[in-house]
């Protein structure tokens, strides 16, 4: 009997134990699963999707202020918004890392040369800037032209669409970060320019770029839009906290 019992407990661990190995290995197949991807309505071509924070539908400029904290005083008009002497606009609310998209228009009424013609700006963070300029047929040094990241980077083809005709930027924006021995651990700028490659995870390595309104690393900062003067159109404007 004695040994029958033995047996039996004998066997009966073999058992668990094969039964226990494939339970295991099930669940840290589990746990290595990705999670399920939230869904999201792609909304029309151009956006904004259902999970994007929209900046600018055309109507209002009530998500943005100027650099006093008052409402932005750009004009608005059938359904975009102009750059009009009035100064920078920053979004009211502040963002980390994001995807943007936005469409700007040089003015269609050609004025100036070189950096003086169409000139705007889009800063991430107040502080990082994709240039906005009117280069088609306009030479300029490559560093400041349309789609630059401005000082740092040229972009990877001049892919402008004529003067007064609606063109798209589309960004993937990650900030630099202050590390805990105190260097800063860079950034990078992804650019697409009317759908085009432009900037291809470029990096950003957390020096302000010129006329930047906003210095310094910090975690989270308004967007800013460019006043420098020219009448740059805006529109569709809607970002994605990433
Ligand atoms: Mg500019």
């Amino acid at each position: 009997m004695k040994t029958n019992k033995h047996t039996l407990l004998h066997i009966l661990s073999i058992t668990c134990a094969l039964c226990a190995a494939p339970i295991a290995a099930l669940h840290a197949a589990d746990a290595a699963k990705p999670a399920e991807p939230p869904v999201v309505e792609p909304g029309p071509p151009g956006g904004p999707p259902s999970d994007a924070i929209v900046l600018f539908d055309g109507k209002d400029l009530s998500k943005w202020r100027n650099a006093k904290g008052e409402d932005a005083r750009w004009r608005v008009e059938q359904g975009h918004a102009e750059v009009n002497g009035t100064g920078d606009v920053f979004t009211r609310q502040e963002f980390g890392d994001v995807q943007l998209h936005l469409e700007w228009a040089a003015p269609a009424e050609v004025k100036g040369a070189d950096q003086g013609r169409g000139n705007s700006g889009v800063y991430f963070m107040g502080r990082y800037e994709i240039q906005v300029l009117d280069c088609y047929q306009n030479k300029t040094y490559p560093d400041g032209q349309t789609a630059a990241f401005y000082g740092n980077a040229a972009p990877l083809v001049n892919v402008c669409r004529k003067p007064g005709e609606w063109q798209s930027y589309d960004i993937i924006f990650h900030a630099p970060r202050q590390q805990a021995d105190g260097k800063v651990a860079p950034g990078s700028f992804t650019v697409l320019h009317n759908g085009v490659l432009v900037q291809d995870h470029v990096p950003i390595k957390g020096e302000a770029t010129t006329s930047a309104p906003l210095k310094g690393i910090t975690a989270t900062a308004p967007l800013t839009l460019q006043d420098h003067g020219n009448p740059v159109r805006y529109r569709n404007i809607w970002i994605r906290s990433l």
